[in-house]
């Protein structure tokens, strides 16, 4: 039950906000930045690019730099065009910030937990880009501690990832700790790793395939009212 934490750690990606929503938007923005018309197929293209390289960082076998780069000179180079991956990148990210991101009902959640708990952001990404995403949606003033890789230098499930949490937020006791997250490897794995308990997100009714139990499983960030 909500009430045996007294803090709960949040993910943004596909827990608060919708990161195909984002995506979706800052792609067809980078396209006509290139004067390309935008349609599916371009777009699961860019899918079929990206995601496997995402994968490869989670894994450890590429460095995110060359994620973000490499990512928009392979999409381009199937139009024929040589594109700074890099620049590319910068306006992509700068597009990611916009429009309106929130899954439903999430910032009524934040709203109504933000009174009884102390709340934490803790995301893998791009600092500027996740803090420019939680502003522009109206969640920044719920979240005095937010946690983004790229900053803390590891990412969940690392460990190490919460041990800077528990540090920065003077936390000693962990078994008052939640983190609520739809990424079973990412979020589940890594509040397990750092021993606390656990609320995934998980509205395709995946198989748990970790190695141990998961402590709350729902459908959607609003059934989270029932575990109040
Ligand atoms: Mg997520």
């Amino acid at each position: 039950m909500l009430k045996n934490y007294k803090t709960l750690l949040f993910d943004i990606d596909d827990t608060l906000l919708d990161f195909k929503k984002a995506e979706h938007i800052a792609f067809k923005q980078l396209l006509a930045h290139h004067n390309i018309d935008y349609t599916d197929t371009t777009f699961q293209l860019y899918l079929s690019i990206n995601e496997p390289l995402w994968k490869d960082y989670e894994l450890g076998k590429l460095d995110r730099a060359t994620v973000l780069s490499s990512r928009f000179e392979q999409f381009f180079a199937h139009y024929q065009l040589s594109v700074s991956g890099k620049e590319c990148d910068i306006l992509y990210r700068s597009y990611l910030t916009i429009g309106n991101q929130l899954l439903d009902g999430a910032l009524e959640l934040i709203d109504t937990v933000s009174k009884t708990h102390q709340l934490a952001i803790v995301t893998n990404g791009v600092y500027d880009t996740q803090m420019a995403r939680l502003k522009n949606n109206g969640l920044l003033p719920y979240f005095k501690h937010i946690f983004v890789s790229d900053k803390v230098g590891f990412q969940k499930p690392d460990k190490r990832f919460f041990d800077t949490i528990w540090q920065e937020m003077n936390i000693t006791d962990t078994s008052s700790v939640l983190i609520i997250g739809d990424s079973l490897g990412a979020d589940i794995k890594g509040g397990q790793n750092a021993g606390i308990d656990t609320c995934w997100i998980n509205p395709t009714h995946q198989p748990n395939t970790l190695s141990h139990p998961i402590t709350y499983t729902v459908d959607a960030l609003q059934d989270l009212y029932t575990l109040f």
